[in-house]
């Protein structure tokens, strides 16, 4: 079912929006080579703590999970690009990492996720960043009233495409509230024109990943991690986004902590 959220209950996700991409923006800056995962989790925990919100990961257990996660934030690392399981790895030279984090504060969740490198970057790993966050901002400037879902899908997929990139829809944008997964799917790949009417009070996380050069993915013995099945990087952009007569507001925009 897919619910239309009030203009004073947007604003009450605001909260949970901006402690993301802070928190997002705090760990990009402390994570540096030789920063282990686990301290990475740990560290998010704190900040969780300390803020008075709720991890929407730690007791999270899907019908494709082995377990519950177990950790409050995902670390993919270089081969690996969604639902990385934070584990036992300090990080090296060169690592591209995405970090993806969902919480809630005052019952509304925000989600969202950044790539980087840490150390000396790759050009290449530097260009398929690049490509996951203009497919964000190209998502989220047709994330418009009078649009529909369509629409998103397939600005994301010809910045993709125009970078060289193939395209995996088996995971992509949702809609986000209460919970962190909601209706309606968004993939990352779609015609125009087709799809759910994008309405004032939708509110949903896009979020393009793309894998260098290719679109399948293989899951870790740990149950969650996905990794590219050829081995090449992956990388990974998601932003909460509230669709309002006025324009899409980025819940977990960072440009006002002047990072970004
Ligand atoms: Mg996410």
């Amino acid at each position: 079912m897919i619910e239309l959220r009030t203009p004073a209950e947007i604003e009450a996700m605001r909260p949970a929006g901006r402690f993301v991409a802070e928190t997002l923006a705090t760990l990009r800056d402390e994570t540096k080579v030789g920063t282990n995962l686990l301290a990475i989790d740990r560290r998010t925990h704190e900040l969780i703590r300390r803020a008075g919100a709720e991890s929407c990961y730690i007791d999270y257990h899907p019908s494709f999970g082995a377990s519950a996660f177990g950790k409050v934030i995902c670390t993919s690392v270089n081969d690996a690009v969604l639902h990385g399981l934070p584990h036992d790895y300090a990080l090296r030279d060169g690592d591209l990492v995405s970090l993806d984090l969902a919480v809630s504060i005052d019952g509304w969740v925000a989600d969202s996720a950044i790539s980087f490198v840490v150390g000396t970057p790759r050009e290449e790993d530097l260009a398929l960043i690049d490509t996951t966050e203009r497919a964000l901002a190209a998502a989220i400037q047709v994330a418009v009233v009078g649009n529909r879902i369509g629409d998103i899908s397939s600005a994301i997929a010809q910045v993709a495409h125009g970078a060289g990139y193939s395209i995996n829809t088996d995971f992509g944008g949702h809609g986000v509230g209460r919970v962190m997964h909601g209706d309606p799917h968004v993939a990352n790949d779609g015609k125009p024109g087709r799809g759910f009417p994008l309405r004032a009070g939708l509110v949903v996380a896009l979020e393009p990943w793309f894998l260098e050069t290719t679109d399948e993915l293989v899951t870790d013995p740990d149950g969650w991690t996905l990794r590219s099945a050829d081995g090449s990087r992956g990388a990974h952009s998601e932003h909460t986004v509230a669709i309002t007569e006025a324009g899409p507001i980025v819940l977990t925009d960072r440009s006002f902590l002047g990072v970004d």
